[in-house]
């Protein structure tokens, strides 16, 4: 029988992906959304999840589309009810959250996945392969995008816990924590933020190696950008190995040559990876993404940037 899921909060990625990735899988069915502004097509529709969950209709899991801000109350609430959990990056505004919510999805005996969807990429996987024990001296992210199109109106992105610019930044975390041989950690760094928000507009911050070997790793984000989006993370080797990843981590080159272009399936394969984390009865949430973004802000110095309007082109 299909895993029955519904999904909450139905805005921009909810309707973009997961929707139709659901639709896509056999193995799931939609049975309802729950959003207070949208409605998913051919199912029951919910305000709240309180009100999903009064309605006895019946549910294995949930995917909660909704900002990070409110995710921990809401993966709590649909724990109790017995619904398994798959929650959007960032997971929540926090470590000390989502190590609750790791901790809670365990004591009720449910499978939480925090999904990170940058990481499901062949060429991120490759890139792993190909730098498995070797040693990085140098890593240049360059994540470059523009707010406008990619989180047209949204407020919550310039909120406390909505991150800024490392909402997508954090994709970029996802996937150096995911190749890099050893872990890295914040050295400092400088965070723009304009002067109406709490959170930041671009960012440069310096990374360190953790064994101390002296490297040159380093992140810049930028939220300003107009024309070509770029998403690219560069990689060095002391062997003198040159590995780039680009386009959000779907094509790799080594030494200047493409070794694969591979298609975005990024959501195909999470909730692929979804039907199997629930047949196994296993959870999934790497904290590390969040950790090293948390950090940007402990370590970083703020400075204040000319306020932000939205586009009205
Ligand atoms: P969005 O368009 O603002 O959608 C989020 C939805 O959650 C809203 O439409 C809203 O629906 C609901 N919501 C908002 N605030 C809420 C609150 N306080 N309580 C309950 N529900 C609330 O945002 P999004 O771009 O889809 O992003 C959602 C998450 O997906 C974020 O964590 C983001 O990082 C991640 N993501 C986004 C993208 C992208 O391209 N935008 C890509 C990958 C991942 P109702 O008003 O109808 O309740």
């Amino acid at each position: 029988m299909p895993i029955r899921i519904a999904v909450v909060g139905l805005g921009k990625i909810a309707r973009d992906q997961h929707l139709p990735c659901i639709a896509k899988n056999r193995n799931l069915r939609l049975v309802a959304g729950v959003s207070r502004n949208a409605k998913a097509v051919g199912v029951p529709n919910f305000e709240t999840l309180t009100d999903l969950i009064k309605s006895k209709v019946p549910v294995d899991a949930v995917a909660l589309c909704t900002p990070p801000s409110v995710r921990l109350a809401m993966a709590k609430e649909a724990l109790d009810a017995g619904y398994h959990v798959l929650i959007e990056k960032p997971p929540t505004p926090t470590v000390g959250e989502m190590t609750d919510m790791i901790a809670y999805a365990s004591k009720k005996r449910r499978v939480l996945y925090a999904t990170w969807h940058s990481r499901y990429n062949k060429a991120v996987d490759e890139a792993k392969k190909r730098l498995k024990g070797k040693h990085v001296n140098f890593l240049r992210v360059t994540w470059k995008e523009d707010v406008n199109k990619w989180h047209p109106g949204q407020q919550w992105i310039w909120e406390p816990g909505g991150f800024g610019v490392f909402d997508p930044g954090i994709n970029a975390l996802s996937i150096v924590t995911k190749i890099m041989p050893v872990p890295i950690f914040v050295g400092g760094g400088v965070i723009d933020v304009p002067e109406n928000s709490a959170t930041a507009i671009g960012a440069e911050i310096k990374f360190k190696r953790g064994d101390g070997a002296e490297a040159d790793l380093s992140m810049v984000l930028d939220w300003r950008q107009r024309g070509e989006q770029i998403w690219d993370i560069d990689v060095g080797t002391r062997d003198g190995m040159k590995l780039k990843l680009s386009k959000g981590g779907s094509v790799l080159a080594v030494n200047g040559k493409t070794v694969m272009e591979a298609p975005l399936e990024e959501y195909e394969m999470i909730y692929e990876k979804f039907t199997r984390l629930l047949k196994s009865k296993t959870t999934d949430a790497d904290c590390s993404p969040l950790q090293l973004m948390c950090d940007c802000f402990m370590l970083a110095r703020p400075k204040v940037t000319r306020k932000f309007e939205w586009d009205k082109s």
